[in-house]
């Protein structure tokens, strides 16, 4: 869980903007306060080197808990003598305040290690608006991250009066030098452990001071909380994740801070490997699935995935777009094309909800910002809901020294790809025709990729998806369309064509990374054995778009 918890946080805030990521466990053991499950310490230990080495910590710690640190501790933030870790009530004391001395920067962001966040516009810079408000004012101590409303509106920072709120414990900004300029904070001792939980004292210091922690903000960033209950209930927890990353709130979470309502209200597509619902799926995308029901996942015309060059310097294992398998340096999209897909749009009246640059490794085409140029055109002139995304590996500075380059409008999502292995990647050279539970299969199924994700295009044409486009510039069946599809009729051929060799039609839908098999290896079906083995024999000669 803390795994997925982190990924998520970590993904949904952005990384770039900030100087540092930092885990901190808490020393304790056991017997915890609100505990909803027991300790798994070395498993945590071990979760926190992945998200180490995958590049989404920068370091982890556990809090102190030798008698000198923790007196010296005690000494700077509350004025006084104790060697306990944790409130009378059992809450953690030395963990929040060993954390806030260790961070680097101006500002600090703290969060428990469980806040799902909504991002409903990745060009809102929720951080800013955050330190603008922290500085607005020299009493402000905190500014607590806003919750889900309905609208986007911007509400004003604000407390209801000298003293409020609380310092908002599950995720709020400080200014580091100001909060540590305020110790020692005021906290009896009773019984030998402190009686109040560090934001407590710090509220009580508020009042004290006549200093405000503020609440509010724009309403496009915003977290849910969820209670234990939820927590107890993975299936519920990773589901709802899911639907808030990707922006998809039920009516009734609105206004409230703690996650509401059922897994109906929510909706979610259940993740399950269960041998009922492996043979579910099977019927449902069977031929006789198929012709009942149609296709069971459409695409979505509204989002695409440019590949503009399939050149990558990482080289995957089980790249889907075969990027290290079949290497092509000669795949760069051309400006004219990316000039040709804008205008095939304004002709057709396509508002892209996303548009996505993807490869490959987009740092490595030598236009990256000339297209990115004539995208945000296309935005700004003809459609600007539009949003406007590259996918990078982040991986080398040859790739992150141009991030700056990138102009505003368009954002950057870094998979913070390390190494070449990625374990948690589906095994992408498996193709289902090689297999023989797939024997009954109706390939114009798809898989959920094409409806998340959404059309393909390559400087071959447009295809089901993007995952499809890197499959026929491989198997050379030259089949990328060279007019903007506007209808499932016509990707349909491509889906009967492509999916049969796409391992990600095996598992049909969505599965998170942490929920899939680990990947070691390569593996490839017969198919894609010797559709490599043509390939580097012979590479395949398509028509362009
Ligand atoms: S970084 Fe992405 S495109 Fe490059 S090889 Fe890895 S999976 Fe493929
Ligand atoms: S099975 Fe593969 S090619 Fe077909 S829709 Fe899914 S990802 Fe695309």
């Amino acid at each position: 869980m803390l795994y997925r918890q982190v990924r998520h946080i970590v993904t949904m805030l952005e990384k770039k903007n900030f100087c540092e990521v930092i885990l901190v466990f808490d020393s304790k053991e056991g017997d915890f306060i609100r505990q909803y499950a027991a300790p798994h310490k070395q498993e945590n230990i071990d979760t926190a080197n992945l998200l180490t080495n995958e590049g989404y910590l920068d370091r982890w710690m556990v809090s102190p808990s030798d008698e000198t640190t923790v007196r010296e501790l005690y000494q700077r933030w509350y004025g006084s003598e104790n060697t306990e870790t944790h409130t009378a009530k059992n809450a953690p004391m030395i963990q929040p305040i060993f954390a806030f001395e260790i961070t680097k920067g101006d500002y600090t962001l703290q969060a428990d290690a469980d806040v799902l966040i909504c991002r409903r516009d990745w060009n809102h810079n929720y951080l800013q608006d955050m330190i603008d408000a922290l500085n607005s004012a020299e009493n402000v101590v905190s500014v607590g991250f806003n919750i889900a409303h309905k609208s986007d509106d911007f509400k004003p920072y604000s407390s209801p009066c000298l003293g409020e709120f609380v310092p908002e414990v599950r995720i709020c900004l400080f200014n580091k030098e100001r909060l540590l300029a305020l110790r020692p904070f005021p906290n009896e001792i009773i019984n030998g452990k402190y009686a109040q939980t560090w934001y407590r004292s710090l509220q009580k210091l508020q009042h004290d001071k006549g200093m405000v922690s503020l609440r509010g903000g724009d309403g496009r960033t915003f977290y849910i909380h969820p209670q234990n209950d939820v927590k107890k209930d993975k299936s519920f927890l990773y589901g709802a994740m899911r639907e808030i990353e990707h922006n998809h709130i039920p009516e009734i979470q609105f206004e409230n801070v703690d996650l509401i309502g059922t897994p109906q209200d929510w909706n979610y597509r259940k993740e399950t490997d269960s041998g009922f619902h492996k043979l579910s799926h099977l019927i449902r995308a069977s031929k006789l699935g198929y012709c009942l029901k149609g296709p069971e996942f459409p695409t979505n015309l509204n989002r695409i995935e440019i590949d503009i060059t399939y050149d990558c310097h990482l080289r995957c294992r089980n790249c889907a777009r075969s990027c290290s398998q079949a290497p092509d340096k000669d795949s760069l999209m051309s400006l004219g094309q990316i000039k040709r897909f804008v205008e095939e749009s304004i002709a057709n009246n396509v508002h892209w909800e996303n548009i996505g640059l993807l490869g490959g490794e987009p740092f490595l085409h030598p236009q990256l910002k000339e297209i990115c140029l004539i995208l945000l055109e296309y935005k700004s002139m003809y459609s600007p809901e539009t949003i406007i995304q590259i996918t990078t590996s982040g991986n080398g500075k040859e790739i992150t020294s141009q991030f700056s380059e990138i102009p505003v409008g368009v954002t950057i999502i870094n998979t913070h790809k390390q190494t070449p292995h990625q374990s948690y990647f589906e095994p992408f050279n498996l193709a289902p025709i090689d297999q023989k539970q797939f024997m009954f299969s109706d390939y114009r199924n798809g898989c959920s990729t094409t409806s998340d994700c959404g059309l393909g295009l390559n400087k071959y044409g447009y295809y089901i998806c993007g995952v499809g486009g890197g499959i026929d510039r491989v198997m050379g069946f030259d089949i990328g369309l060279k007019h903007l599809p506007l209808s499932q009729d016509e990707l349909m051929m491509q889906r009967s064509m492509l999916c049969r060799y796409c391992g990600h039609f095996c598992s049909r839908h969505y599965i998170h990374p942490e929920n899939r098999k680990i990947l070691s290896g390569e593996p490839r079906s017969k198919s894609w054995v010797e559709a490599y083995r043509k390939y580097e024999q012979n590479k395949p000669n398509l028509t362009l778009y």
